[in-house]
């Protein structure tokens, strides 16, 4: 029997339980403590959908580590500049730095897309990408993702920091809607 949960209008049921989750941030975990321990890497968790991923993945990293939060907010200015996207949380200088950025979920990867885009302009060494979950059937862009928890369908889902309408972030396990 699959576990319901209501979030605001909508049920969802169990998709991946906390065990997976454990593993799948171990497993990413290692391969970067592997891939990146002599490179002294700055992580940039990406807010408010990874909080939760990238404190568990974070104390798995096995070297000294420094982690920052950033966000691509939606410029509040003129009402042309509607769909101008602004990064916010930047305080550390990343110019020759490897940034690792991690990411809850990329889907069509427009998101992501920009958040390249806005790295770049602080001239980053390199701009590894890691995200929880990826939705290989919703993917428009062409870019690497270095590291990959686990590929999904095409549902969406609520639960271990990701929301429904601002709701359903505090769950431990992660559920999809049910149709
Ligand atoms: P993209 O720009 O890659 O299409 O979308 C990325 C963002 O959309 C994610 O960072 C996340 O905020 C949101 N998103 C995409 N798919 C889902 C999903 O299944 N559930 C939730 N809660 N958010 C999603
Ligand atoms: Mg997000």
């Amino acid at each position: 029997m699959k576990d319901i949960v209501v979030v605001k209008d909508k049920v969802f049921e169990t998709y991946i339980l906390e065990t997976e989750l454990e593993n799948i941030v171990s497993n990413v975990a290692q391969k970067i403590s592997n891939d990146l321990r002599n490179e002294n890497p700055l992580f940039l968790a990406t807010l408010n959908g990874s909080f939760i991923f990238a404190s568990d993945l974070i104390r798995k990293i096995d070297f000294d580590a420094e982690i920052s939060f950033i966000k691509l907010a939606s410029y509040s200015g003129t009402e042309s500049t509607g769909n101008v996207k602004q990064l916010i949380g930047l305080n550390e200088n990343i110019e020759n730095r490897i940034v690792v950025v991690i990411e809850d979920i990329i889907d069509t990867g427009i998101s992501m897309e920009a958040m390249i885009e806005e790295l770049q302009k602080h001239s980053p060494k390199k701009i590894v990408l890691c995200t929880l979950l990826f939705k290989p059937g919703k993917f428009v862009k062409d870019y690497a993702i270095d590291y990959i928890g686990k590929s999904i369908d095409d549902d969406f889902i609520v639960g271990y920091g990701l929301d429904y309408e601002g709701f359903g972030r505090n769950l431990s396990k992660i559920y999809k809607i049910k149709e």
